[in-house]
């Protein structure tokens, strides 16, 4: 960590979001660390905000291998992604510079749509129908065909997105030290005719999971990587896997992942 010196700060363009940006700018330069304006030059990457911003600034970024992430929240509370407080970061830092800190590595999805090049996703990738009708994937784990599902859509998420939108449909938590990703339903539709698991599953990051999409007119569905839409329209088939990648961030020592979800919801 002592090497890293140069940083770069991802922030929204408002005129609060870039006065914080000064302000830490300033901050880190008493500590010896250089700001940078482009983040190909940088080996930490900062984003201020709350968790959507630090989901920004790692896709933004290109969910760089060679760097740590933090995230600062300037929301008045921390969150799953954001360890720290703007209005304590002198405090950060100086425990950066005591080594008290460590470096978790969160697991990341690899997505690839029909002959798409492959994207990532920290939180999830979502599909869902595009139209007020169902409709219908074959869901293919390894070369299984497991289920035909029939309903809203499906989200597929990490560990660390199994907080969020997977949690909101009943999804289970997971720990971020187990490599393995969860596919929850939107709505299924169950009955004598259709039949889907019904609930969400969890697969071994070893695994390969294919969602077939019915071409019946209703192949056009809305797809997300976290909080980035996808413009592709036209789709066959997706393929997900857990990719080699892995995002890593700085934590302050007894700030676990179970820390964070008893902060957050319990
Ligand atoms: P948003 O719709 O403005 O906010 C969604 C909320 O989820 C925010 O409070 C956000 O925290 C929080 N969040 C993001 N990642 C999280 C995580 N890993 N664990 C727990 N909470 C998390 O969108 P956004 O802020 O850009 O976040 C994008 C995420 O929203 C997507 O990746 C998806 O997971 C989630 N989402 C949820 C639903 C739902 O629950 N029905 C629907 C669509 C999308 P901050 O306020 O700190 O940013």
């Amino acid at each position: 960590m002592s090497e890293r010196t140069h940083i770069y700060i991802y922030t929204k363009h408002d005129e609060k979001s870039l006065e914080k940006k000064m302000i830490l700018t300033e901050m880190f330069s008493k500590y010896g660390f250089t700001a940078v304006d482009d983040a190909q030059n940088s080996n930490i990457i900062i984003s201020l905000g709350g968790d959507g911003a630090f989901l920004q600034a790692v896709r933004k970024t290109g969910f760089r291998q060679d760097c740590l992430y933090a995230g600062i929240s300037t929301t008045g509370t921390l969150s799953m992604y954001c360890d720290f407080y703007f209005h304590e970061m002198e405090t950060m830092i100086q425990a950066v510079l005591r080594s008290e800190i460590e470096i978790r590595r969160y697991p990341i999805l690899q997505v690839i749509v029909d002959n798409n090049p492959p994207f990532y996703c920290l939180n999830e990738f979502s599909i869902r129908s595009n139209i007020i009708k169902t409709f219908v994937l074959d869901v293919v784990i390894d070369n299984l065909h497991f289920e035909t599902f029939r309903g809203d859509g499906m989200i597929i998420s990490t560990p660390t997105g199994s907080t969020a939108y997977n949690k909101s449909v009943n999804g289970a938590v997971v720990d971020p030290l187990l490599p393995c990703f969860q596919v929850s339903e939107l709505a299924s539709v169950n009955s004598n005719t259709y039949r889907s698991l019904g609930s969400s599953f969890i697969l071994s990051g070893q695994r390969q999971l294919t969602l077939r999409l019915k071409q019946d007119g209703n192949d056009f569905p809305t797809m997300a990587m976290d909080n980035e839409s996808l413009s592709i329209k036209h789709v066959e088939s997706v393929n997900i896997t857990l990719s080699d990648r892995l995002v890593k961030t700085v934590k302050l020592k007894n700030n676990s992942f179970w820390e964070k979800v008893k902060r957050t919801y319990l």
